[in-house]
């Protein structure tokens, strides 16, 4: 029903981004800034001011949602398999609709479709101006709170997206990882434990690496931290020839038949070894950022999601990408004729 040929990348986008700032800075009630500043966006790097000017034009707003791939541009009729045509309906919540037409002897085809339809806005009664701007907050990690102050969204619809978005992070993340090391390569790996409850039930262990050459990160929901467990999830990520770090757990003591060189650092002096010089500060780092962003949303289970919306924004900054860039990237060239991978949390990220 959808003709989906649409495929739009991070830079496209940003360009894209760049050009509607433009437009955006032309219209008439724009205040100006001092020293050429700007508070619109900038370097294709979308403000929540710059939509919300974006959002005050109805068909500027829309052709902006065609060009960067976030709605679909082309419907065939499903009465009649005619293409269809917009058409500026001002009853309508976002002022437009597909129609059909087709001339049919003495009448007209009356196949119509939402401009929603087969996109990140369907199946939902927000407006596309809404959908963005909860979109926006969440991807930037405002807090419920402020985003209930600024938008009266209840809390439901603010929590239900949230959710909404984090499975997109987590079918991004999974679907993009890639294995790291190599020759030449150093990854610190650890495991650490997750959830907070005292009583230990609803705590998971995570067993994660990074690369130190380039930052790169994976974590994984560990069952158990037995050696063949932890063995198999490094053979998956870490490429044989790395030089791995590690404290001295015995679950480790076979990376070198696996092909690794291996590192040891005792953690009785701390986490760096003081003849080898050794260390697994980048992963603890990682720990300590990672818990730190879980307390700040104060979840006590489905902490799954909130890793990926970490993940998710720790690979864009490796990547040099805005996170919101890259999710209107990510949206755009989703097939949402296919729903989002529910409740499959497990695997890596
Ligand atoms: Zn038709």
């Amino acid at each position: 029903m959808c003709s989906a040929i649409r495929y739009v990348m991070t830079d496209r986008i940003s360009e894209i981004i760049a050009s509607y700032h433009c437009r955006v800075m032309a219209m008439p009630f724009v205040p100006t800034t001092s020293y050429g500043r700007s508070s619109y966006g900038h370097n294709g790097i979308a403000t929540k001011f710059f939509l919300t000017l974006l959002f005050s034009d109805k068909a500027l707003s829309l052709e902006f949602l065609y060009d960067v791939g976030l709605l679909l541009s082309k419907f065939t009729c499903p009465t009649c398999g005619n293409s269809m045509v917009l058409y500026a309906e001002p009853k309508l919540k976002d002022g437009y609709r597909f129609r059909c037409r087709r001339r049919i002897y003495a009448s007209r085809c009356a196949g119509s479709m939402s401009i929603k339809h087969g996109s990140w806005f369907e199946h939902c009664n927000l407006t596309l101006a809404e959908v963005m701007f909860l979109t926006y907050d969440i991807v930037r990690r405002v807090p419920s709170h402020a985003i209930q102050r600024e938008h009266q969204f209840g809390s439901s619809t603010i929590a239900n997206w949230g959710q909404y978005c984090r499975e997109i992070m987590l079918e991004y993340v999974k679907g993009s990882s890639q294995r790291i090391g190599g020759p030449n390569k150093t990854v610190e790996i650890d495991e650490s434990k997750f959830g907070r409850r005292k009583d230990g039930k609803g705590a998971q262990w995570v067993f994660g690496g990074v690369e130190r050459e380039s930052g790169k990160t994976f974590l994984v929901p560990v069952q158990d931290r037995t050696p063949d467990t932890l063995m198999t999830v490094i053979s998956d990520w870490i490429e044989p020839g790395t030089t791995v770090i590690s404290d001295c757990s015995v679950a480790y003591r076979d990376l070198e038949a696996h092909g690794y060189t291996h590192e040891t650092v005792r953690r009785t002096i701390g986490f760096v070894d003081q003849q080898t010089g050794a260390h697994i500060n980048t992963i603890k780092s990682t720990w300590h950022h990672a818990k730190a962003y879980l307390r700040a949303y104060n979840r006590k289970k489905d902490y799954i999601y909130d890793l990926a919306q970490y993940m998710f924004t720790a690979r864009c900054r490796a990547e040099n990408v805005d996170e919101f860039t890259k999710f209107i990237h990510i949206v755009s060239n989703r097939d949402w004729s296919h729903p989002s991978s529910h409740n499959d949390a497990a695997g890596a990220m």
